[in-house]
């Protein structure tokens, strides 16, 4: 008899991946493909570095109305693409397995208007263009101080600077990357969910949109229904079936952003389950039961079920190790330190000038110095300073009034370095984890697999319970 998996659908910054996963959370199959590299378009490299402080809430360029200056651009249908491709290549390796149900994530605040049949009206305006700067001043004089719809790279800015490439009373629909992949793979579209919505401006407490938003003139667009990430929206359409060799009975969840299905993934559960992610930046993720908000560091929260995924993001991180050393002496020299002993160098590293969490402060400047003739004692100083700001993260999560990290599980190029986790385990004083599943996708998977979110407040259909269920 065929044996029921549940599939999770990732559309990350650097591809589009798709992992099934069985019963009992094992994952059985995984595939991949290419998306279109993400940059500036046109001629707008020069940009580029204006744009990155921008995306910081640095910078005071102003909005061009002539040609396009910092767009980072892309076409829905080069997803579509990847998609379709991604998922024939699943099916051919789900043998006897029987897909039951699929979830979405994508890379949040990217978004592109288009018809209320799902044609696009407009480019997909990605999560890291930041040029809706006159748009996010108008937000500012209706959002709340601590709003995540705030600022040129929200969705919202996004929302109202695509506005004007539209014609006249042309009905059109505002849908985040993950809303238009699902809503294609249904043949239905309209559909967000509390993640993805909250840039938008969703108001994750009250479950709708609030009076603010709703007083804002976004007239001809509409902002889509949001559901709980996972939540069961109705069948795939028989042509995606028919495209993918997917079995025809699939359906398809309510999606998440890109950074939620990752911690899902990397086994967030409970509340004080923490995940450090050491990539290029330090970026901290907590479960909580209550959520927090600093829109001056960045921090916000992301809901799932009854619980909530709280978030910061240093600009410290790997990029300073590779400022300095590439992989390979990074392995090497790492095998001369010795994790037990403080070096006493008291290093704040940061790639360039600029902190946004803990401390939000533009002009920080790094503390690399002195730097002493050994390069591993030098390594070493740089592991430690990384560290003392995780732990200066978490401890700022918790004046927020998130729980202390009882468990630190770790991702990202960094967190394959013992010697490092060793390190960040004395600093922190809490045992520090690999993370067993690095696939955003096999986060989307356990949303996919309702089941899983019981212990967030909903039951295999995907659908609130206990609690929740009188929302
Ligand atoms: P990105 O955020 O770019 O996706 P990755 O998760 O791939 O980053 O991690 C890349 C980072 O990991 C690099 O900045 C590099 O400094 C760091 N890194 C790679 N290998 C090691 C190592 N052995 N020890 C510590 N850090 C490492």
């Amino acid at each position: 008899a065929d044996s029921p998996c549940w599939i999770g659908l990732d559309l990350g910054t650097s591809g589009c991946r798709a992992m099934a996963i069985d019963r009992a959370g094992e994952p059985i199959a995984l595939a991949k493909a290419e998306l279109p590299a993400i940059h500036a378009n046109r001629a707008n490299q020069a940009n580029q570095a204006d744009q990155a402080s921008q995306a910081n809430g640095r910078g005071n360029q102003t909005n061009s109305r002539g040609p396009v200056s910092g767009a980072i651009e892309q076409d829905p249908e080069h997803w579509w693409r990847a998609v379709i491709e991604v998922l024939s290549q699943l099916s051919c390796d789900l043998g006897r397995y029987r897909p039951q149900r699929l979830c979405v994530d994508g890379t949040s605040a990217t978004l592109l208007l288009c018809t209320p049949q799902g044609e696009p009206l407009t480019p997909a305006l990605m999560y890291n263009d930041a040029r809706a700067v006159d748009e996010a001043q108008i937000i500012a004089e209706y959002a709340p101080e601590d709003s995540p719809a705030r600022g040129p790279s929200a969705s919202l800015a996004k929302l109202l600077s695509l506005r004007r490439q539209l014609g006249p009373n042309q009905p059109a629909l505002a849908l985040h990357q993950a809303d238009w992949i699902s809503g294609r793979l249904r043949g239905r579209f309209g559909d967000s969910d509390w993640n993805n919505a909250l840039k938008l401006g969703f108001d994750p407490h009250r479950l709708a949109y609030p009076p603010w938003l709703l007083a804002l003139d976004l007239n001809p667009v509409e902002l889509p229904r949001c559901h709980p990430p996972g939540a069961d929206l109705g069948p795939a359409s028989a042509e995606v079936a028919a495209a993918t060799g997917l079995a025809p009975t699939l359906r398809i969840a309510a999606g998440t952003t890109d950074s939620t299905a990752a911690t899902l993934a990397a086994g967030a559960r409970a509340p004080g389950d923490a995940v450090t992610s050491l990539g290029s930046t330090l970026v901290l993720k907590l479960v909580s039961k209550r959520a927090v908000a600093d829109a001056a560091c960045g921090v916000y929260s992301h809901r799932i079920g009854h619980l909530w995924l709280v978030g910061g993001a240093s600009n410290s991180g790997g990029a300073v190790l590779r400022q300095s050393f590439d992989d390979a002496q990074l392995r090497r020299l790492s095998e001369r330190i010795d994790p037990t002993r403080a070096t006493g160098l008291d290093y704040y590293p940061l790639p360039h000038r600029g902190e946004r969490f803990p401390i939000a402060d533009p002009s920080l400047a790094p503390r690399i110095t002195p730097r002493p003739a050994e390069d591993s004692l030098f390594l070493a100083g740089l592991f430690e300073g990384i560290a003392q700001i995780e732990r200066a993260g978490y401890q700022r999560l918790r004046e927020l009034g998130a729980p202390a990290p009882t468990r630190i599980l770790s991702c990202g190029g960094g967190a394959q370095n013992p010697v490092w986790s060793a390190i960040r385990s004395r600093v922190l004083g809490l045992p520090v984890e690999c993370t067993r599943q690095k696939e955003a996708a096999y986060g989307a998977a356990l949303l996919a697999r309702g089941d899983w979110g019981a212990a967030f407040g909903q039951d295999e259909n995907g659908e609130l319970s206990g609690r929740l269920a009188g929302w």
